[in-house]
């Protein structure tokens, strides 16, 4: 019984591991900036992302860009309106390796979306040796069955570790096809709560596409969105700041809310926020801008 309970606890570890890479990270640190990853956990993800989650980072961005870009129609590079809600766990996969390839080519239709990085596609990419973080993780599961023979340990590392595949699947198929809608938006974005549970509240891809750089993608009283939390636990470490979150209640949205963020988005004229609690946060930020001195090769 406690060896099932240690087995829960792996996979449980590992797949919190992963997400967290892929929601906070890669997603809402660098594709939108909604949270401002300290320099040393920024280099830290650029390096050792693609080896933990088997993800390039640059790709990633520049396909998640691209589908924020198109969303829903026939360029969005994951939509189930283009590869059917089954046929989206192929489909994100085709389009992530053909996201690459432009990338290698230098097309500027993709260049044009990190155009901001300041960093390569991750060495495993530029090597053709992108499976070695599968084979790491495969080999660490072997050793764990086969010399030890708890094969049931060695699969919930396994599938833990590697389970970007089923949850982007999960967010990119049902999160714009089944489920309530909170906005109005220009695409088919639905809030999923069961997918939102499941992936640190990236479920709720109305909510995101209406307000892209909000931190946080839950609006209503009873929406959860665990990114955020765990973004929150890993604020007060010092390890990154929430950027842009801000909520308050406006008379122009069904539910009361309005996002700071589309002020951003649409580049309304609004007075500059001087307030304590701002000045800090830019001045975080340009920190952060300094020590991007030189682009990175890894
Ligand atoms: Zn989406
Ligand atoms: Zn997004």
């Amino acid at each position: 019984m406690r060896y099932y309970t240690l087995c829960l606890l792996v996979f449980i570890s590992t797949y919190c591991l992963n997400m967290t890479f892929i929601s906070i990270f890669y997603h809402r640190g660098i594709a939108h900036e909604s949270v401002f990853l300290s320099a040393r956990l920024r280099r830290f993800v650029i390096v050792a992302g693609s080896w933990i989650t088997g993800i390039d980072l640059k790709s990633w961005v520049c396909m998640h860009r691209m589908h924020h870009a198109y969303s829903d129609t026939l360029k969005d590079p994951h939509s189930p309106k283009r590869w059917g809600i089954f046929g989206t766990l192929i489909g994100q996969l085709i389009s992530y390796n053909k996201t690459l390839r432009e990338l290698d080519l230098k097309n500027p239709d993709y260049t044009a979306m990190v155009h901001d990085l300041d960093f390569d596609v991750n060495i495993l990419n530029r090597k053709n040796i992108s499976m070695l973080p599968y084979a790491i993780q495969l080999a660490i599961a072997i050793t764990c069955g086969w010399v030890f023979n708890y094969w049931l340990l060695g699969s919930a590392y396994f599938f833990g570790m590697m389970s970007h595949p089923i949850q982007g699947w999960l967010v990119n198929s049902f999160g714009h096809a089944v489920g309530y809608t909170n906005f109005d938006v220009s695409d088919d974005s639905r809030n999923n709560t069961l997918v939102a549970w499941l992936c640190f509240g990236e479920g709720y891809q109305n909510n995101h596409h209406r307000f892209p750089k909000s931190a946080k993608f839950s609006v209503r009283w009873f929406e959860f969105d665990m990114g955020y939390m765990v973004a929150n636990i890993l604020a007060r470490f010092g390890m990154l700041k929430i950027s842009k979150v801000r909520f308050t209640t406006s008379p122009t949205d069904g539910f009361g809310y309005w996002a700071e963020s589309m002020l951003f988005e649409v580049g309304a004229n609004v007075a500059p926020d001087l307030s304590p609690r701002n000045v800090s946060k830019m001045k975080f930020r340009s920190k952060i801008a300094n020590d991007r001195t030189a682009p990175s090769k890894i």
